[in-house]
């Protein structure tokens, strides 16, 4: 069985580490198609937030408490660079992680794609599935806001890690989507996929922007593989992060119901086929999508594993097991 998921950074990573114990236990493959909108250059450095999250939290890296970047980080570039009162002050650059922006710019310069980087950085932390970023070309989230009584638009982590999000906000603009084409492989793991998942990642500020890449959407809103989302929401609240601030900005309504309904069913030019939903929305329905409610906190990798085996079993029997799915059934 082949599965591609489309996810973004901390959340779909977490979700990827239940996919891979699922994939493993089945002798499945696993592609995943990463966010790149949160992707900016600081201090000269290419700079890839979901890429580096995903990577990280696989290779077994990452700092659990904090959720970004490596674990046993330390923060003298950053010190330093903030004695030269180099901006901007407000990004967390650590050491460890600027070692990775390095090799990446360096890569990127000589005039290899995006995708090949990350291969060669997965060569050192060992994924144990294939990462792909959604596009080689360059695709920036940016945020109309408001600030000091001037309207402008600033990069995704300036309205995040400096303002927290907390200013006025108007929209979300996918900066370059529209010359963007998908990266080398993505469509071909697309099209062999058994199953496509969207990871319960931001669905504003993660998925969309994947998706703003029209021949990857094209793909998966048009192609062979059943589509199951995972919702991001539980009980009207995004667990954590920032899922409900860009959801008000969309003025999508902050449930699994209102998710669902954004993603669309295929039938009527969505997405979806399967929606999975926490045990607490039961009741959210999403017009011609299958919706199934199961536990969806990611407390560990074997309860996440066991919401990926029902995203799977929603997706139906072409993807399923024979002889599971006929005793489930
Ligand atoms: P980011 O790119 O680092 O912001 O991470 P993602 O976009 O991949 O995921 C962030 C989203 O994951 C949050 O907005 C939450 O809605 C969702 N999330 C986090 N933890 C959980 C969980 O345990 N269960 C579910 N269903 N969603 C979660
Ligand atoms: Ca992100």
């Amino acid at each position: 069985m082949r599965i591609v998921v489309l996810t973004g950074g901390i959340g779909g990573a977490r979700f990827l580490v239940g996919v891979r114990a699922y994939a493993r236990s089945v002798g499945a493959e696993v592609t995943a198609v990463v966010n790149v909108g949160d992707d900016v250059r600081m201090h000269g450095l290419q700079i890839c937030p979901d890429l580096d999250s995903v990577m990280y939290t696989l290779g077994g890296a990452a700092d659990p408490e904090r959720g970004w970047g490596r674990v046993g980080e330390t923060w003298v570039v950053k010190e330093e660079l903030a004695r030269y009162g180099a901006e901007p002050s407000w990004f967390g650059l650590g050491d460890k992680d600027t070692a990775t922006h390095l090799v990446r710019t360096t890569m990127l310069n000589a005039g290899y794609p995006l995708s090949a980087v990350t291969a060669a950085l997965c060569e050192r932390w060992q994924p144990g599935l294939a990462m792909l970023p959604a596009t080689d070309d360059r695709l920036e989230t940016h945020v109309v806001v408001d600030v000091d009584g001037e309207r402008k638009a600033i990069h995704f982590q300036e309205w995040w890690v400096r303002y927290r999000g907390d200013v006025p906000t108007h929209r979300f603009v996918f900066v370059g989507a529209d010359a963007a084409k998908p990266a080398a492989g993505v469509l071909e793991a697309i099209g062999s996929a058994d199953v496509v998942l969207i990871a319960p990642s931001n669905p504003v500020v993660s998925i969309a922007p994947i998706l703003a890449v029209s021949a990857l959407r094209e793909a998966v809103a048009g192609g062979p593989a059943p589509v199951v989302g995972v919702s991001p929401i539980i009980g009207g609240s995004p667990v954590r992060g920032m899922a409900d601030r860009c959801l008000a900005t969309l003025g999508v309504e902050v449930s699994a119901a209102g998710v669902g309904r954004l993603y669309g069913a295929r039938a009527d030019g969505g997405l979806l086929d399967g929606w999975l939903v926490d045990d607490t929305d039961a009741g959210a329905a999403v017009p011609g999508v299958t919706t199934r409610a199961v536990p969806l906190w990611m407390t560990d990798e074997t309860a996440t594993a066991k919401m990926v085996e029902e995203a799977i079993d929603l997706a139906g029997p072409r993807t399923g097991d024979a002889e599971r799915r006929g005793e489930a059934e």
